[in-house]
């Protein structure tokens, strides 16, 4: 979705007032897929802070699935991200740090979108804080059931422990 910055550019307008529900289904994070449950909303506005730099203050917010990042179970998050983005300086990208690159005089509001998301994920999403993840040796879900993977892991250990005070 194309928004056009020539209205600011040319001072016809002083500000656009920013509506929009970005068409877009899905992005990813290190190969786990994200899927928006609802359309994400975007809104805010762009003005000019130069005679030729616009600046994007706003909002991002909608709702996602994702697997947990500890047991891989679905997980469901509301999001709402503020931010305030220059999106257009021409001549100028080395002073401004801009997330998504113009196209002419418009900039697109998808990939800024996306490029805005992936700034603001957090580390992982979790089912829950304490979710106690799979078993690194069978991949039981530990928050559903148990394995003796660790108690042998424990005995084994006490086995070397064991074998060392033989030794001395
Ligand atoms: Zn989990
Ligand atoms: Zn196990």
């Amino acid at each position: 979705m194309l928004k056009d910055l020539t209205p600011l550019l040319t001072k016809k307008f002083e500000e656009i007032r920013i509506d929009e529900y970005p068409d877009i289904k899905s992005t990813d994070r290190g190969g786990d897929e994200i899927v928006f449950i609802e359309p994400v909303h975007l809104f805010g506005r762009l003005y000019r802070i130069e005679d030729d730099v616009v600046f994007f203050s706003g909002t991002l917010e909608g709702s996602l699935k994702t697997a947990c990042h500890r047991c891989l179970e679905p997980v469901e998050e509301e999001f709402c991200y503020d931010f305030d983005e220059v999106v257009y300086a021409p001549g100028k990208e080395d002073d401004y740090d801009l997330i998504a690159e113009p196209e002419g005089e418009s900039i697109d509001l998808d990939e800024f979108v996306l490029n805005l998301f992936q700034l603001n994920l957090p580390a992982g999403f979790l089912c829950d804080e304490d979710c106690k993840g799979l078993c690194p040796v069978c991949g039981t879900n530990l928050n559903t059931s148990q394995c003796s993977c660790n108690d042998e892991i424990i005995d084994q250990r006490f086995a070397m422990l064991k074998d060392l005070f033989k030794e001395q």
